[in-house]
């Protein structure tokens, strides 16, 4: 008698609309007024103009509302957050998943949060006390910042945590920044100790835990938002104090509803049983059909919800991101599952109706997106056989990839350098990257001279544009295939 994901997410809302938060739609995938950020990769991102203290708080209808709670579709496969080379090795990082939020907007603080959230998951959702950990920020020397002492003792004040849970990090894991610039601040994260009673160990304090254990999971992130990073690295104030939350809601179903995997959810099972029905394969019966199965649906999730808030997959920034992340589902269902045929865009029917009351986006333009993704398919699939046979010419008597050989894939066969790099390493092959892209910038001066405009199809250095940062690099394919990696 497990809850559905549907309650899991309703009972969220409801908790914090009694505590007078306002319930505020998902912004859409792809933030429309920002061009420093690809994909929107947490809720924050649209409070954005509230937290630099440009608004007061939420506008609805002439009011302004300084408690908000949501559920905002984030996509992190790029950037300062990118879990790609994680989806389908791992059973709880996604290119697309839900965090659930609550919002304070210079309103309640610190103290709040944490009761709340303790309240949340013990009292309504009835976690074991035993099991959950709390982390806060140990300071930064660097940045100026002390210990977060107040969070520490907020979290033996307010909750009957054990106080050996409470453990300290540096800011790689308790200080939280959206990239390399705007709001900021320290965080307290609840992470959930899902390992078998006999595992658990009776030491005390950190000792207890190994954050690193795959089945000790970070479920919810609590931060509190002082700070604005200015381009040149330092922190100024921000004029108000806010509260930014973030829950895993694929990883917080998986806990209540008894999973080791969010897979085996409901928010994943109708989507494998179809990828099942298309290949004929049973999930769980094979670990590398699994991995494929796990990243077609995961994949289809980011595909068709950004198709749904208006990035089609197309040869720059956003959309060929997008582009990449279709061609890569395509070629594990031709690879592993035998899917040489048009399939993926078989599976859009099936998310829209299982997200029509929660984004209905997505069932508004199912005709549409259905279409952009079978055509983006079929394209690929013309040519995608193929592509693999030179591959394998390729390599079947040397063991690397030339600058030419990875340009003609590209250009011809329309692998994005990403895909050859994956297949190559699967083959256990190197590829020559500095080759292929000199060749895709001789490219890029040919059309130029010839006054066509050209898009660059594979250089990172395009992603820039809409990124507006050097940091920006999209490494996320290349480790797609250390299957050794499964947990
Ligand atoms: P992790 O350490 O597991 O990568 P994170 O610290 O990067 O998570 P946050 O930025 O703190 O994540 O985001 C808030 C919450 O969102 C996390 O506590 C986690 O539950 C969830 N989350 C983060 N990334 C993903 C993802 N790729 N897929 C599913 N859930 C995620
Ligand atoms: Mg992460
Ligand atoms: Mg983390
Ligand atoms: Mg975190």
């Amino acid at each position: 008698s497990h809850k559905s994901s549907a309650q899991i997410r309703q009972d969220f809302l409801d908790f914090f609309k009694e505590k007078e938060h306002l319930p505020v739609p998902s912004a859409p995938v792809a933030p429309k007024d920002d061009p420093t950020l690809l994909f929107t990769n947490a809720g924050m991102n649209q409070f954005k103009p509230i937290f630099l203290g440009e608004q007061s708080g939420y506008k609805k209808e002439g009011e302004t509302w300084k408690r908000v709670v949501d559920s905002q579709r984030c996509i992190r496969v790029s950037g300062k957050h990118n879990d790609l080379e994680e989806v389908g090795h791992d059973t709880y990082h996604h290119t697309l998943f839900e965090m659930l939020g609550n919002w304070s907007f210079g309103d309640y603080f610190k103290r709040e949060a944490i009761r709340w959230a303790w309240e949340l998951l013990v009292d309504v959702w009835g976690l074991e006390a035993d099991r959950l950990y709390a982390t806060v920020f140990e300071g930064d020397e660097e940045d100026g910042l002390p210990v977060d002492e107040e969070s520490i003792e907020l979290w033996k004040e307010e909750t009957d945590i054990n106080p050996d849970h409470i453990l300290k990090f540096d800011k790689t894991d308790n200080f939280w920044e959206m990239g390399e610039t705007g709001p900021c601040g320290p965080c307290s994260e609840v992470h959930i100790d899902l390992r078998p009673e006999k595992e658990r160990a009776k030491k005390p304090g950190a000792e207890l835990v190994n954050m690193d254990d795959p089945k000790v999971m970070e479920i919810w992130n609590l931060v509190f938002i002082q700070f604005n990073r200015q381009p040149d690295g330092t922190l100024e104030k921000l004029p108000a104090q806010h509260v930014d939350t973030g829950m895993g809601f694929e990883r917080i179903c998986a806990v209540l509803q008894g999973k080791r995997s969010n897979y085996d959810t409901d928010l994943f099972e109708p989507l494998l049983t179809k990828i099942g029905e298309l290949a004929n394969v049973q999930y769980g019966d094979d670990g590398q059909a699994d991995i494929a199965m796990r990243v077609i649906a995961d994949h289809i999730r980011a595909v068709s919800f950004s198709i749904a808030d208006g990035v089609s997959p197309g040869n720059e920034g956003r959309g060929f991101v997008v582009r990449r992340i279709l061609r890569r589902a395509i070629r594990y269902g031709w690879d592993r599952l035998n899917l040489k045929e048009p399939f993926f865009h078989k599976l859009v029917p099936v998310l829209s109706k299982q997200f029509a009351d929660v984004f209905p986006v997505l069932d508004q333009q199912k005709a549409y997106v259905k279409n952009v993704v079978r055509s983006e398919e079929q394209s690929f699939l013309n040519t995608l056989g193929q592509g693999i046979e030179l591959f394998e010419d390729i390599t079947e008597e040397k063991d690397f990839v030339t600058g030419e050989e990875a340009f003609k894939l590209h250009d011809t066969y329309g692998f994005p350098i990403d895909l050859t790099k994956l297949m190559a390493r699967e083959r256990g092959v190197e590829v020559d990257e500095e080759g292929f892209e000199e060749r895709m910038q001789e490219q890029k001066k040919r059309a130029r001279a010839s006054g066509k405009f050209n898009v660059d199809q594979s250089s990172q250095k395009d992603w820039i544009t809409v990124t507006d940062t050097d940091e920006f690099i999209f490494t996320g394919y290349d480790e797609l295939t250390s299957e050794a990696r499964i947990k």
